[in-house]
């Protein structure tokens, strides 16, 4: 963890470790201050969390999961919090949350990652911090390291390191050399995993067989296959974004009533890399407008830069950031992508939307410490 005596000279030196490479033109200025959000309320530390968006439906929804669900994600949201707390840096705080998230089976991301179609876990990840160069770390494709997301924050606060993303066994080999943790590839095995994915190799097959014989079933999994994200913004007002996953890729949808969902994730193609490790696709962070992570069906996150999208829309068209990520998730509904977002403003705003079924997700804020969790959208 970096100590808050550090954060002021981390931020000095990432400044300084991206502008020797970076050749920047003073006069360049987009942002138009007046017309940032006007009169804000200054909300103080934030932390806002999702564990991906998915096909969950609250009828069928069994009452100890959502428990679990719920219970994880307020210990997520506390590990942030802590950080946040002790005048700690937003970075610390996506860093601890998602950990939390990657190191519980619940959720795909580290422990409890779907399976590829081969039957391996591939993980990746990616963060990112608003100040003004925006330094980045991101991997893909590890098959070993327990923790990706700190593997990404080790990239990005490499000072030998004049890279973002790394990915497969040299990324492997690199967070070796750094002593991060790794791990057997059988870690993150887990039973309810393994069934999903021998679920899914069925499903394709009926898929490929019968092409409509998906349209009549409706006993699909129930839990979701989701990333994990998180967005904080600290006292210093600098914003980090964080994001991590199990990859996975959307084989075959299906039609359910009169809406097309997002379903049957497992089995990605090996090899396939999502969304979650692709900045400006599956993060962002940007001081002047917002921090943003993504989950959901990742192609359109890729295809439509959604996450940056966010943040655009705060910049260009004067959005408010609740307004912006709404707008943003709505335009990748009527393309027909499904999926949410999460982000949060330089004042602590929050804004969580997502067009799928439900989304896990939640906020805390360092001026009452109140843990706000949520699956559906009438909670
Ligand atoms: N966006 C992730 C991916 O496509 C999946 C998810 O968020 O559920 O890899």
């Amino acid at each position: 963890m970096v100590s808050v005596s550090c954060i002021a000279a981390i931020v000095d030196f990432l400044d300084k470790k991206l502008s020797s490479r970076t050749k920047i033109n003073k006069k360049m200025k987009f942002i138009d201050e007046t017309k940032s959000v006007q009169n804000p309320i200054n909300h103080g530390p934030t932390l806002v969390i999702h564990g991906g968006a998915g096909v969950m439906i609250r009828k069928n929804y069994p009452l100890k999961e959502k428990r679990e669900y719920l219970k994880a994600l307020e210990e997520s949201l506390i590990a942030g919090y802590k950080i946040l707390l002790d005048g700690g840096s937003s970075i610390d705080a996506v860093e601890a949350a998602v950990r939390i998230m990657e190191d519980c089976p619940l959720f795909n991301a580290g422990k409890g990652s779907v399976f590829s179609i081969s039957g391996k876990n591939e993980l990746e990840a990616s963060i990112m911090i608003g100040t003004p160069l925006h330094p980045a770390g991101a991997n893909t494709l590890l098959r070993t390291v327990k923790n990706p997301i700190t593997l990404a924050k080790t990239i990005l606060l490499d000072p030998e390191c004049r890279h973002v993303f790394l990915g497969g066994s040299e990324a492997e080999k690199y967070a070796k050399d750094k002593g991060l943790e790794i791990v057997d590839p059988g870690y993150f095995w887990t039973e309810k995993r393994w069934r999903q994915h021998m679920e899914g190799l069925e499903r394709q097959k009926l898929t490929s067989d019968s092409p409509n014989s998906l349209l009549l079933k409706d006993e699909f999994d129930a839990s979701p296959k989701g990333t994990v994200g998180a967005v904080a913004v600290d006292k210093y007002g600098i914003i980090a974004s964080a994001t991590s996953t199990g990859t996975e890729g959307p084989l075959y949808r299906f039609s359910l009533c009169s809406s097309a969902h997002y379903g049957g994730l497992n089995n990605k193609k090996d090899g396939r890399i999502g969304d979650t490790p692709l900045i400006g696709c599956g993060t962002w962070a940007d001081n002047e407008t917002c921090g943003v992570s993504g989950t959901g069906d990742g192609e359109f996150f890729i295809r439509f830069g959604i996450v940056q999208d966010v943040a655009a829309r705060v910049k260009y068209l004067g959005e408010n950031v609740a307004d912006a990520a709404i707008n943003a998730v709505e335009e990748m509904r009527k393309v027909g992508g499904e999926g949410g977002v999460i982000a949060v403003d330089k004042y602590g705003n929050v804004a969580m939307p997502y067009n799928s079924l439900g989304m896990y997700r939640g906020y805390i804020r360092v001026s009452d410490g109140i843990p706000h969790t949520f699956i559906f959208n009438d909670e």
